[in-house]
């Protein structure tokens, strides 16, 4: 790749420094290539999110350079279901090691200071205006550009601008989420089932946890939420660190996701509910991918990969989502979960791609359509008294 040396141009122009956008930054300056990013916002960017990153999340990060510790907020080692006195719990496969949760701000901050130590060209605060023929003005000053990257999130101007909003939103929530002091009560992601939604609990830190809510209605608050989950609540306490704060997750597909020099990369290039845990790792997925097709001057490489990288989270979302809508499908399927351990542990392996939905549905495909259909019978009290 050529780098220019005016300062006034730039191999890249990536609008939106959110962690989509400096990920693609820094996979680029790792591949020689001038950056520049322009944010809106000032860092360190917060944002509603479960803040959990899964370990392949964490692989993606490693390859940035980005190697986080479970000391940086907590580690958790799997996931658990909880739905009316069902716990189902499933294990990261041990060769992956832990995932880490860790407040938005702080991953921020960390993939700030890589982009900043990797070179890139940051400008914060600065809102940006599209141009003809490869400039834009941030901040009222041209800049001209190779390739344009559009990282500005679910509602992106890029994407609306560069004529890429076709497509299809097949789920569309709300999520909020907020911090509570509390000693994390396990080392797992728990993810509660209520009647309007989801709550999920991520340990943050040794003595905090985050909690996010989604929902379909967008008056179901997080204390709504919790009011549906009195158990949850009651281990909570009455110490939250900070204000609700809000978000939009939806499941989205786009038709193209590039068109001449302009790319899209994380929620702005289609997404999968916030339920899955995904994004994150998505973002970086597909900013690596991103790096890999400029060199190659392949954007066409990158349209085709793309498509691949949001199948199997997309395939996860539609079956929660199921679950979501559907109280008798959700008791079934938590409870068999709860019964078949191993059978939890292998649907998170495929779910984290260490196996494929193919093999998985060979070899045990028969086996959960008959739980599903004959659940065991109802373990009530174990999540009271084991978690
Ligand atoms: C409730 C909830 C819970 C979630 N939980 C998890 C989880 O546990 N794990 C996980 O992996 N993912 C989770 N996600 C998903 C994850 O938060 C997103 O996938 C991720 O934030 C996407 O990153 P991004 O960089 O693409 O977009 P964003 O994080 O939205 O960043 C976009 C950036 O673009 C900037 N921007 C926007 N417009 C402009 C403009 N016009 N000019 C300049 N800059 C602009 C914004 O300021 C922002 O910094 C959750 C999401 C929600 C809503």
């Amino acid at each position: 790749m050529q780098s220019k040396q005016s300062p006034q141009s730039t191999d890249v122009l990536i609008v939106g420094g959110g962690p989509a956008g400096l990920a693609a930054a820094i996979a680029l300056r790792q591949r020689g290539a001038t950056v520049t990013v322009a944010d809106s916002l000032r860092p360190p960017i917060d944002k509603a999110c479960g803040e959990g990153l899964m370990p392949d999340s964490l692989d993606e990060l490693a390859k940035l350079g980005v190697q986080l510790e479970p000391s940086d907020g907590a580690a958790f080692c799997g996931i658990r279901f909880v739905h009316s006195g069902d716990a189902a719990t499933a294990q990261f496969p041990t060769a992956g090691g832990p995932g880490i949760g860790l407040r938005r701000q702080a991953l921020h901050q960390r993939l700030v200071e890589r982009a900043e130590e990797a070179g890139v060209c940051l400008r914060w605060g600065r809102t940006v205006q599209f141009g003809d023929d490869r400039v834009v003005f941030i901040a009222g000053e041209a800049m001209a550009y190779g390739w344009l990257v559009g990282a500005d999130g679910m509602s992106s101007r890029v994407r609306r601008w560069a004529g890429l909003e076709r497509g299809r939103t097949i789920s569309r929530r709300f999520g909020f989420r907020r911090h509570f002091q509390v000693k994390p009560w396990s080392d797992f992601v728990e993810v509660h089932w209520g009647e309007s939604g989801q709550a999920y609990v991520t340990p943050t830190g040794p003595n905090e946890v985050c909690v996010a809510t989604v929902a379909r209605n967008p008056h179901c608050r997080l204390e709504n939420l919790l009011a549906e989950l009195p158990q949850l609540q009651k281990k909570l306490g009455r110490v939250a660190l900070d204000a609700e704060r809000g978000a939009l997750t939806t499941t989205r597909r786009l038709k193209r996701v590039v068109v001449g020099n302009v790319a899209l990369v994380g929620d702005a290039s289609g997404s999968a509910d916030a339920i899955t845990g995904e994004g994150l790792g998505l973002g970086f997925r597909q900013a690596l991918l991103l790096a890999d097709c400029m060199q190659s001057n392949d954007l066409h490489r990158y349209q085709r990969e793309h498509a691949k990288t949001l199948q199997l989270p997309q395939t996860m979302a539609r079956v929660m989502l199921l679950m979501d809508r559907s109280p008798s499908f959700r008791a079934r399927a938590v409870r068999m979960l709860a019964s078949e351990p191993a059978l939890f542990t292998r649907l998170l392996g495929v779910h984290l791609g260490s196996e494929s939905i193919t093999s998985f549905v060979r070899a045990k495909g028969l086996e959960v359509a008959r739980g599903l259909l004959w659940p065991p019978a109802a373990n009530h009290g174990q999540f009271a008294a084991g978690a």
